[in-house]
């Protein structure tokens, strides 16, 4: 079963470590060359995904399903492969968690 995993994990892992691009949907890395060749997003489906360079951090998911940092980062479902934290478009949407990691910050800071 891990093997499999890993076989399908292939296909969707970056194939090299510049010019990466985040699904602007389901934050999944790929190379901009992949983007290029690939018909389509492998979680998403769209025929031309939106992409951007502007993300920060990554996470390497294997099995979305039963794990608890694709649960908190809300990659359930997803194929795996190498995941965006956060897109730089979403950095100024007081909804997302990053921005309360950002509030727990700031209020850390208050006390001193
Ligand atoms: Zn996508």
């Amino acid at each position: 079963m891990a093997n499999r995993q890993l076989e399908r994990a292939d296909d969707n892992v970056p194939d090299n470590s510049r010019n990466l691009e985040a699904c602007k949907d389901c934050k999944i890395i790929l190379s901009s060359n992949q983007w290029r060749s690939i018909k389509s997003c492998p979680n998403c489906g769209d025929v031309t995904p939106e992409t951007t360079s502007n993300f920060g951090g990554m996470v390497s998911v294997m099995d979305s399903k039963h794990s608890w940092v694709a649960r908190y980062n809300e990659f359930q479902g997803l194929v795996p492969g190498i995941y965006a934290i956060q897109l730089q478009d979403q950095q100024h949407n007081p909804e997302s968690k990053e921005n309360s990691y950002e509030r727990e910050e700031l209020n850390e800071d208050s006390y001193d």
